[in-house]
């Protein structure tokens, strides 16, 4: 066991010129686990000769992988513009420095300027959400799930909420209607069955103990053939008419009409609005284009309710996520669409996407077989579920590679791209255009 003998002494190793410059609680806490595994596999026969440089180059490597940051930015080629696992929504880069301004100084979060006294939170974004979508009132919690766990909570604890069976919505990430209901205290009334509900299921649903009558986005899937659901504006006058509330959790919920026709399925909370509902809620990193969180808007009394609900407090939003929800949906109202990265890449032109699929494809031509194609992809996140929308798309070819092969080299250098036909392809709807560069030079990194 001479080895054991040569094993490097800990204060010696963690001295070594080439730890300079690391933090040496870090280096010295590594370095004692490399140590102590290096006495074990010696102990086990499993070494035969210690190299110091291996180990130190052991150990700065463990240290980068700790220190280096694991959030990091990517590149989305896969035309998914609300794409569920890459940060849904992009913020934009004036609304955020708006919010900067805000959070490294001191602000009126809680505090009415004019009064000298304590202030609303929530007051912030409610003129805006008055003025755009003629509301009575609003709040903003933590996100869209939040809202709806809120709203159960305050207004169906141990009440009866209606709801059709062919809404029991399960979306990504575990949050399906009937478990958060049950967790909320609401009691969940199926009525109808999978494919048809009608007005008169909800009728004959209500009694004493009915809270509300609930419709839920399905977000990630359609019902088809003989089908038909009861439509939020009927749902509406019969609450009204049973004197219970009236709730839709719109899901994404985007504010204007969409385009390429996906208005005509899916109405705007604009076009709900004019069914004077009780309640509304959405997300506000969906189509809406902003930061993650959950708006709920509708009438006053009971935006006061859930105001009083002491839940409220372990959902409320903090400073930077009203000041960006307030800087998008001013945005909105001056019709200042630009400064919402969402809305530019679904209103892009195909023609847009074309010249920059061909600067690409100019600049990376001689090391790839590439091929601009017309071709479909979906919005995503629960968003306009199955409809497709016109895209542009780079299809890249490499002697040599399978497809799935390229995709997994880019993937190395936080390009996603997707596979379509066996061929792995940039979508341009997602890519920004200051990121054309940075594709280049990540393919000619992989493949020159
Ligand atoms: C996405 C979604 C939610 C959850 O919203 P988050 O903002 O992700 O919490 C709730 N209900 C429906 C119908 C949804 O599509």
């Amino acid at each position: 066991m001479i080895l054991l003998k040569s094993i490097p002494k800990i204060d010696k190793f963690v001295s070594k010129s080439c730890f300079d410059g690391y933090s040496k609680n870090l280096i010295t806490k590594i370095s004692k686990e490399v140590i102590d595994s290096l006495r074990n596999e010696i102990l086990q026969s499993n070494v035969t000769n210690i190299n110091e440089d291996d180990l130190v180059k052991e150990v700065i490597s463990k240290y980068e992988d700790i220190v280096s940051p694991s959030l990091q930015k990517v590149i989305n080629a896969t035309g998914i513009i609300v794409h569920t696992n890459l940060g849904r929504s992009l913020i934009s880069k004036q609304s955020l420095e708006k919010a900067m301004e805000i959070a490294t100084s001191y602000n009126n979060l809680e505090y009415d300027l004019q009064k000298g006294q304590r202030g609303e939170r929530y007051s912030h974004i409610v003129k805006t959400l008055q003025a755009l979508t003629g509301c009575e009132d609003a709040i903003v919690v933590n996100n869209n799930a939040s809202a709806v766990f809120l709203i159960m909570n305050t207004f169906a604890k141990n009440k009866e909420v209606v709801v059709s069976r062919g809404e029991l919505v399960e979306i990504g990430g575990s949050f399906r209607v009937p478990e958060v209901m049950a967790q909320s205290g609401a009691v969940l009334k199926e009525i109808g069955t999978t494919n048809k509900t009608h007005l008169r299921d909800y009728e004959n649903a209500i009694n004493e103990n009915t809270s509300m009558l609930m419709k839920v986005h399905k977000s990630n899937y359609t019902i088809e053939g003989f089908a038909s659901e009861v439509e939020f504006e009927d749902i509406v006058k019969t609450a009204f008419e049973h004197d219970v509330i009236d709730y839709y959790d719109m899901g994404s919920g985007h504010m204007i009409d969409l385009p390429f026709n996906l208005s005509s399925a899916e109405p705007s909370i604009l076009k709900i609005m004019e069914y004077n509902p009780s309640l509304l809620s959405f997300s506000g990193d969906k189509l809406l284009g902003s930061v993650q969180a959950g708006i709920i808007i509708g009438k006053k009394e009971l935006i006061e309710k859930i105001k009083k609900n002491q839940l409220l407090r372990m959902l409320r939003v903090d400073k930077i996520t009203l000041a960006i929800i307030e800087d998008t949906l001013n945005s909105y109202l001056k019709n200042d669409l630009e400064n919402i990265p969402t809305l530019n890449m679904l209103h892009i032109k195909i023609e847009v996407l074309e010249q920059r699929a061909n600067r690409l494809k100019t600049l990376i031509g001689d090391i790839c077989k590439c091929e601009v194609i017309n071709t479909q992809t979906l919005i995503g996140g629960g968003t306009t579920p199955n409809k497709k929308i016109p895209t542009i798309a780079l299809s890249l070819q490499f002697k040599d590679y399978k497809a799935n092969k390229i995709e997994q080299e880019l993937r190395k250098h936080n390009l996603i791209s997707r596979i379509e036909n066996e061929k792995v392809l940039l979508d341009f709807r997602t890519i920004q255009e200051d990121e054309i560069e940075q594709i280049e030079s990540i393919i000619k990194k992989v493949f020159n």
